[in-house]
């Protein structure tokens, strides 16, 4: 049994986890689960997505509904290689996750245990910022008017 990857600090801190965070990809709950790795013969407490069945450290919750924003309404792909679907528009979402986190981290406002200053997520702040390519906008002639400079 590896004692660093089940100390009672680390289940604690992965149970605080679970209650606060979500799953990068998909925004999902959390939980703990047992797992088992055979190859090291080592019992594993990690905390896990059920929905995209994976093992998911999670993010912070306003971080995800930060990330997704930008990637919904900016158009955001990463992965431009790939298919635009919704695995890869999780997969870029993920990514801003990871980097807002990393620039939370950097600034010192989100420690281990969350943020550390309050904040005040704005819902919907992109809803009116809408981003279209140049062939999406229909050619309008303008038509002067008497009185138009
Ligand atoms: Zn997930």
């Amino acid at each position: 049994m590896n004692f660093l990857y089940s100390s009672d600090d680390r289940i604690e801190m992965l149970k605080k986890r679970t209650r606060r965070c979500v799953c990068k990809y998909c925004g999902g709950s959390l939980t703990l689960r047992r797992i088992i790795f055979h190859d090291i013969e080592d019992v594993r407490v990690e905390i896990f997505c059920a929905s995209c069945d994976r093992i998911e450290f999670g993010v912070e919750l306003e971080i995800y509904h930060s990330a997704r924003n930008f990637v919904e309404n900016i158009g955001f792909h990463y992965y431009t290689g790939m298919d635009q679907n919704e695995k890869t528009q999780q997969m870029d979402i993920a990514k801003v996750c990871d980097i807002l986190s990393w620039g939370c981290k950097n600034m010192g406002i989100l420690k281990q245990d969350g943020f550390q200053v309050p904040l005040q997520l704005e819902k919907n702040n992109w809803a009116e910022c809408l981003v279209l390519s140049s062939e999406d906008i229909p050619l309008e002639e303008k038509t002067k008017e008497k009185g138009d400079l």
